[in-house]
């Protein structure tokens, strides 16, 4: 099993990477995400893999990208953090670069990561929260990664845990991701400090001076030093995770959550208070095992790692991995050749070239 290059997009940087067949990193790019423009963030991410391609042979490309992608795993549909609207980004990669490519969410791709080689790994169902700004998630039933009908399964941040409640940027009230985020975290802390300012001395040392100074990184550094309202912070966002977990697991029963995105960061400080609740919400508590909760492993490079993995899987299958129906087809043949080959497949279709044909493969 060679070499694959795997890319993550997110809105603020592309990092492409040249990962091996265990999941090692061997050479990254990153690159700044001209979010602003849909052709200039492309042009970015085939500059950033053309530059790896010129010095690593590779069998596969994986690109994990911010935001809703269609099933065929091909077209980004929206992607709230970047200029894409129902971007081909497949064809549009493949036509740059030569190259069969394969496109994923960037959720997907980092808890395709960790249930291949990370803190999932021997775990068939596998549920992944990345507890960030906002919450976003992955679900792997049965070994496969769980895409739904339309592309887009796997975003719990916006179920709706409380009726009428807070607020949240997609237009509902109420979504997990406005109790149990970092975004969650800083909120709880400033209207702490600013109810209870002398209760809160080290949080607002720690903000500058201010309620509004304070941000995750104080949060944690606090509650680290044992600072009683730091602790009280996490103590409640945590809660608010565990108890959506104990949600999750009534619809999917998964062996293991694993728990990634900027503010898994905290550990225990977060893990621990989610593990309570968790237990105490799960229907049927005594009748049944708990599922492991445990914190990602990967880190940052998780999205590349799990791209590239995927596009290995799907593009390269290998007798003992799951069978797919690709052939292993590292170099697209010139634009000419490509028309002559589909005449001959599909001698009714004309105008789409191969490539923008929905794969048929799904994981
Ligand atoms: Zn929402």
């Amino acid at each position: 099993m060679g070499l694959a290059i795997g890319v993550d997009v997110g809105g603020t940087k592309v990092a492409a990477g040249v990962v091996d067949a265990d999941g090692q990193v061997i050479e990254k790019v990153k690159r700044v995400t001209p979010a602003a423009s849909p052709e200039d963030t492309m042009g970015v991410i085939v500059n950033a893999v053309s530059e790896l391609l010129a010095r690593y042979e590779v069998d596969a490309i994986g690109v994990g990208t911010a935001g809703f992608v269609d099933r065929e795993r091909s077209s980004v549909l929206f992607a709230p953090n970047l200029a894409w609207r129902d971007e081909p980004v497949r064809r549009q990669l493949e036509d740059s670069l030569g190259r069969r490519v394969i496109v994923e969410n960037d959720a997907n791709a980092a808890a395709w990561a960790e249930v291949r080689m990370g803190a999932a790994r021997g775990h068939q169902d596998v549920v992944m929260i990345t507890v960030g700004t906002g919450i976003g998630g992955a679900i792997v039933i049965d070994g496969r990664l769980y895409r739904g009908r339309f592309g887009v399964a796997g975003e719990p941040g916006h179920y709706r845990v409380v009726p009428d409640g807070r607020l949240c940027g997609c237009g509902n009230r109420g979504c997990w991701e406005q109790y149990a985020s970092g975004s969650a975290l800083v909120a709880e802390a400033r209207e702490f400090a600013r109810r209870s300012p002398s209760a809160a001395i080290r949080l607002i040392q720690l903000g500058g001076g201010s309620p509004e100074g304070i941000d995750g990184p104080a949060v944690t550094l606090a509650a680290r030093e044992g600072d009683a309202a730091a602790l009280r912070c996490f103590g409640i966002v945590g809660g608010w995770l565990g108890a959506g977990l104990a949600d999750l697991a009534a619809i999917l029963d998964p062996g293991c959550f694993v728990i990634g995105g900027g503010v898994s960061d905290a550990g225990d400080l977060l893990i621990g208070p989610a593990r309570v609740t968790y237990q105490n919400g799960l229907t049927g508590r005594t009748h049944r095992d708990f599922a492991e909760i445990k914190l990602a492993e990967l880190g940052a490079d998780a999205g590349l790692i799990g791209a590239a993995d995927l596009a290995r899987d799907v593009l390269c299958p290998v007798a003992g991995r799951a069978v797919r129906s690709h052939r292993c087809a590292p170099a697209l043949r010139s634009q000419s050749a490509r028309r002559r080959l589909r005449r001959r497949r599909h001698p009714s279709s004309n105008h789409r070239p191969a490539a923008a044909r929905g794969s048929r493969t799904r994981r």
